[in-house]
């Protein structure tokens, strides 16, 4: 359900899963917390087309399991709570991270974060995809991540069942540590990832892995960190605040380290765009020092 994607005007897919997961996320926000800033990838402009109707007729369908009454117009409003400048305290929701790796079959997360003055203090990731269990990647699917500031990083079952602490990886040595980095090759820069490999004698070849996901896995301590060197394709790429909020949270209070790949801590306070940051950095936070020197290379 949801695979049907258009293509926005930067050329990049929306699904139907898009819409109506940040239709339905921004109603339960919206009702609970009226005084809050939403801040979500998404707007309604493209679905209210004349030519889109049998898209939004398709969302509505598809929020109807949730809002069993709801009319497309309501639908197109909810989604539409979503501003476009942050404010003092505010959700940053990506309905669906990975749009990419959700319309190949792959991983994705719907991710939400709670910031307050620049602060993440709640981050929730929901992968469905992604096995719960890291000795059985073939095993049973769905994994909820959630963290809150202080009081440390959990995972459960998608049903939110089956919940435990979770902890980063503790490998002390370079060439023992393992990396997770996007599949998509314009996302990042995989050769760079890999003369990074090479000079820390990392032998293990990475773990290719769509949306913040691998926030999850750092976290979890499957691999022991995520690089995210801006490709070449893109070399001045400015990350957007809803793709790294939660998974940022959900490792750093799994004891790891986040930062851009110069040491800087990642801005939440400027912006949609995180104008100050180049790249990401994830971390067991032993390493990651010795990685960001590596970095200069
Ligand atoms: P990932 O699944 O980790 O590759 O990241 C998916 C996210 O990458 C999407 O949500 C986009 O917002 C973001 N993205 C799009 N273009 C670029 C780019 N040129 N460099 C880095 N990230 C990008
Ligand atoms: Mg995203």
């Amino acid at each position: 359900m949801g695979g049907e994607s258009i293509l926005k005007s930067d050329r990049s897919p929306v699904t139907i899963a898009d819409y109506g997961s940040q239709a339905i996320i921004c109603k339960w926000i919206r009702e609970r917390f009226p005084n809050d800033t939403i801040v979500a990838e998404e707007d309604s402009e493209e679905l209210r087309r004349p030519d889109r109707s049998a898209i939004l007729e398709q969302v509505t369908n598809y929020v109807h399991a949730f809002a069993p009454t709801s009319s497309s117009k309501e639908v197109c409003s909810w989604i539409d709570f979503s501003s476009n400048s942050i404010t003092d305290r505010f959700w940053a929701l990506d309905p669906i991270d990975g749009t990419k790796g959700f319309l190949r079959g792959d991983q994705y997360a719907i991710a939400l974060a709670l910031i307050e003055r620049g602060v993440v203090i709640l981050g929730i990731l929901a992968c469905p995809n992604l096995y719960i269990d890291i000795h059985y990647p073939f095993g049973e699917k769905g994994c909820l991540f959630v963290a809150l500031k202080g009081k440390g990083s959990f995972q459960m079952d998608i049903h939110g069942m089956s919940q435990r602490t979770i902890f980063v990886s503790k490998v002390k040595n370079p060439s023992e540590a393992t990396i997770t980095e996007s599949v998509e090759p314009d996302h990042a820069d995989h050769l760079f990832h890999q003369r990074l490999a090479r000079q820390l004698n990392i032998s293990k070849p990475s773990l290719k892995m769509d949306s913040q996901a691998k926030y999850g896995i750092v976290a979890r301590g499957e691999v022991t960190m995520y690089l995210r060197v801006p490709s070449s394709v893109e070399p001045m790429y400015k990350e957007n605040i809803w793709d790294h909020a939660a998974g940022s949270i959900i490792a750093e209070e799994a004891g790891g380290k986040v930062t851009d790949v110069l040491g800087r801590p990642l801005d939440f306070s400027s912006g949609i765009k995180m104008e100050k940051n180049h790249g990401i950095l994830v971390t067991n936070g032993i390493l990651h020092d010795v990685i960001l020197e590596a970095l200069k290379m």
